[in-house]
Formats: C-alpha cells, sequence, structure tokens
C-alpha cells in the first residue's frame, strides 16, 4: 500500500484572498476568474495564508531544475522550508505573476510587480521580484501590513526612564531632534512612533516631503509637498511655509543645505524646532556623518542638536518557553552588572537530542514544541535603545575630531550610556538572550 503523504504547507493553512491592482472591478473579476482556473491558484493563497500564519516577511523561491526551494524570513531570521516539486511551484509562480500583472510566460526578465493580499480583515501589499539566473529563476516576495499598527515606544522596549527623557526633548523648544538607526532596522518605525510620543495638540507640526516619497499620514501633521509637479523646491516650499510659523519642522529625508540654514535661523532667533532621520549604526556616528553634510551651518547644528535616538533590533525571547538561570558573579562581572542587581538571567529553549526525548520508562517522548513561537525561542522583536544628550565637552569635540572612540569616551564620561551596555539592561530585563546580542551585535 503506498504510504500516506504528509499534507504540504500550503494545504495546512488558512488561503488569503487576492485583490489584484486594477482600476475597474469588472477587470479585477475577469483576472481573479482566469488565475483560479489554473493549478496554482489554489497552492499561491495557501502558501501564502501559511507565510502570513507564520508571521514572515519575506518569502524566498530558488527554481532549479528539479525543485522549488522555499526560505521565510521571520523576524529578520531566513529559515529553509520543505521544497515544493517543481511543477507545483511553477504552477503557484505562474499564478502569482498573473495576479501582479507581470507576464507569467517570462522566465527570464527581471520583473516586479504588486498586488493585495487580505486575511480576515487584515490587508497585506505583496510585492514580487522575479528574475531569471543561470540555474532557472529567483523570487523574492515581501509582505507588509497595509495598517501599520499604532506601537508606542515601551512596545518597542523602550525603558521607562528613557521614554521620560525623550518626551522631554521631543517637547523642547529651541532645539534640533536627530532620530537614527542601521539600514533595514526599522527606521522609518521609529520616527512614526517618535512623533507618536510627541506632544502634537498644542503645537503646529509641518512636514516637509519629496511629493514622490510621500510619508505616511500621522494625526495632527501637515504635510508639504516639494519636487514633482509642484514646481517647488524645498527650500522654496520651506521659505513659504516659515511664514506660517509652525512650531516644528519635520524633515523625513535630511533637509538640503540651504534648507537646513533656514530650518535652523527658526531655532535659533524663534525658538522652533526641526527633527530629522537618517541611516547611522550609532548616535554618535549618526553626528559624526550629519555634520560633514552642512559645513555652512555645522556650528549652529553642533550647538542646537539636543538629543540623538539610535536603535538595533533584536529578537525577544519568547515568554511561554524561555529558560530562566542564574548567572555566574563572572558572567556579571564581565557584562557590568552589579553583584545582586539581577537574580535570573534567561536563555531560549533548547529541546534534548530526540534520543533523550523519552518518558519516565525509557520509551520515545518527542516533546511538543512550543506553540507560540513554533519552538523558536523567540517571537518578534525588540528594539535597544541609545538615547544621546550631547553635553558641552561632546559638542566642542565633535567641531574638532570625527574620531569615534575618542567621541565616545568623551560622551561616556558625560553619562552617556551606549548601545552595548543599554543591550546588557536589555538581557537583564529578560527581554532577550547573550546568545542573541552576540548574534545581532556580530552580524554588522
Ligand atoms: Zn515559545
Amino acid at each position: 500500500m503506498a504510504e500516506q503523504e504528509e499534507p504540504q504547507l500550503w494545504q495546512t493553512a488558512a488561503p488569503v484572498e487576492f485583490v489584484p491592482h486594477l482600476d475597474e472591478r469588472t477587470e479585477v473579476q475577469a483576472l481573479l476568474i482566469s488565475t483560479r482556473q489554473g493549478a496554482g491558484f489554489a497552492v499561491a493563497a495557501g502558501q501564502l495564508g501559511h507565510a502570513l500564519q507564520s508571521r514572515a516577511t519575506h518569502l524566498l523561491m530558488d527554481y532549479s531544475q528539479s525543485a522549488c526551494a522555499m526560505r521565510y524570513q521571520i523576524d529578520g531570521e531566513w529559515e529553509q522550508l520543505p521544497p515544493l516539486d517543481r511543477e507545483v511551484g511553477d504552477a503557484m509562480l505562474y499564478a502569482l505573476k498573473q495576479l501582479c500583472l507581470l507576464n507569467p510566460a517570462d522566465r527570464r526578465s527581471a520583473q516586479s510587480g504588486k498586488c493585495t493580499l487580505k486575511l480576515g480583515k487584515a490587508k497585506f501589499t505583496l510585492v514580487i521580484q522575479a528574475q531569471g539566473v543561470a540555474s532557472g529563476e529567483r523570487v523574492l516576495i515581501k509582505i507588509e501590513p497595509v495598517d501599520v499598527p499604532f506601537e508606542r515606544l515601551s512596545d518597542l522596549g523602550m525603558r521607562d526612564k528613557m521614554i521620560e527623557a525623550l518626551k522631554q526633548q521631543l517637547d523642547s523648544d529651541g532645539t534640533v531632534v536627530l532620530i537614527t538607526a542601521p539600514k533595514a532596522a526599522g527606521l522609518t518605525t521609529t520616527w512614526a512612533v517618535t512623533l507618536g510620543a510627541a506632544d502634537r495638540f498644542i503645537r503646529d507640526f509641518q512636514a516637509f516631503e519629496d511629493q514622490e516619497q510621500p510619508e505616511p499620514e500621522t494625526i495632527n501633521i501637515n504635510p508639504n509637498y516639494f519636487g514633482g509637479d509642484t514646481g517647488l523646491t524645498e527650500p522654496e516650499l520651506l521659505r513659504k511655509a516659515v511664514l506660517k510659523e509652525p512650531d516644528v519642522l519635520l524633515f523625513p529625508e535630511l533637509p538640503q543645505p540651504d534648507s537646513m540654514q533656514l530650518a535652523l535661523e527658526q531655532v535659533e532667533k524663534h525658538e522652533k524646532q526641526i527633527y530629522t532621520r537618517m541611516i547611522a549604526d550609532s548616535a554618535i556616528g549618526g553626528l559624526v556623518q550629519l555634520l560633514p553634510k552642512y559645513r555652512d551651518s555645522a556650528g549652529s547644528l553642533t550647538k542646537k542638536i539636543s538629543v540623538v535616538l539610535c536603535q538595533k533590533l533584536v529578537r525577544r525571547l519568547c515568554d511561554d518557553c524561555k529558560v530562566g538561570f542564574e548567572p555566574q558573579p563572572q558572567l556579571l562581572k564581565q557584562l557590568g552588572i552589579p553583584a545582586g542587581r539581577v537574580a535570573m538571567l534567561y536563555q531560549p529553549f533548547v529541546p534534548p537530542p530526540i534520543e533523550q526525548q523519552v518518558d519516565e520508562n525509557g520509551r520515545p517522548a518527542p516533546i511538543v514544541p512550543c506553540a507560540t513561537c513554533g519552538g523558536r525561542g523567540y517571537v518578534g522583536r525588540i528594539a535597544i535603545f541609545e538615547l544621546l544628550s550631547p553635553g558641552d565637552q561632546l559638542r566642542a569635540a565633535l567641531m574638532k575630531t570625527q574620531d569615534l572612540a575618542k567621541l565616545n569616551q568623551i560622551a561616556k564620561s558625560e553619562g552617556h550610556r551606549g548601545m552595548q551596555s543599554e543591550a546588557v539592561l536589555t538581557v537583564a530585563r529578560g527581554l532577550t538572550s547573550l546568545e542573541e546580542l552576540k548574534r545581532a551585535f556580530a552580524s554588522k
């Protein structure tokens, strides 16, 4: 008798609905009807349902002669899945390309497209990029929620004292606020959450955005557009906008030097505030990159920057299966944690080898993986935040040197707690593990 085949992953999850990006309702219907006739529609709907259920943000498919290798990215880490048969994988890709308005028959050219996914009430944007390669074809699918859930700084893992300190700076007139994060580490999320923490009800916030790269809407922040078909440059737009005397000037992209000079005048003469953001690996690193971009106003900028926020993402330990252990005094000393401060540190649960998973009579008793994290030991990510408020010595040094080690030393002497020591606090709070820190800090 033939062995019962294991169900494929795409057969195990609730399927998604597809919404192609077409203007006419009738066109949408016609496309869905024709795609459903293909064998790959059900595979695509089920596989994406499984991806969402697994909290995957990316799906990578590598087609070779006999199979389609599959990987998910979950919380920033790639995971291998069982491969699909080539035939099944081909059918799925054919359907996905149809739904994203690409040419499904073309397996060579670089193609990219989009469609919307619905699962229950939740909506997601799917972006597909396909490219023929020597061995076959490589396809990357990104899945992002359409409505980014409103998060607070505490949800992202910021400790209470830091939230207080940051809020105070966000609401201080006559200052410059700089928000930074390394590449692909959630800068836009932190920016949105930071804006959410600022008091936008009493003060007038005006954002200056490239019409071709508009920002998501935020309550009580008024967007102003330059470029595109506005016929305005950024400095022209800003010159007009400051006549209305807004309290906070927001630049989601670093402003051009002329705009920065104009905005700094508002800060110095009229106690207005600037918020801006950039990619940087650390708070001091951000300052060192920022100042040379504004040679003419570096002095004023250095004087007025009141706070630089930086963040790094790490995976969050699963609360349902993390394992506590009593740290050795030697380890605490290494981490710089005073003795007696932390009784327990946590690490992910790692099951013993399968042959040791037995009951008291020595019979095999496989351990069921934790339902919350699927046995990964981690669920979601948290940010480790570094908050720098430069003191007089650091400001003076920034005008003279770009030497990071020297600048870090001065910041430390002014009481600044760097990213590494913030990271240790996150471990002491039981939010992540030492091994995860090692991994996260070694990767860059
Ligand atoms: Zn778990």
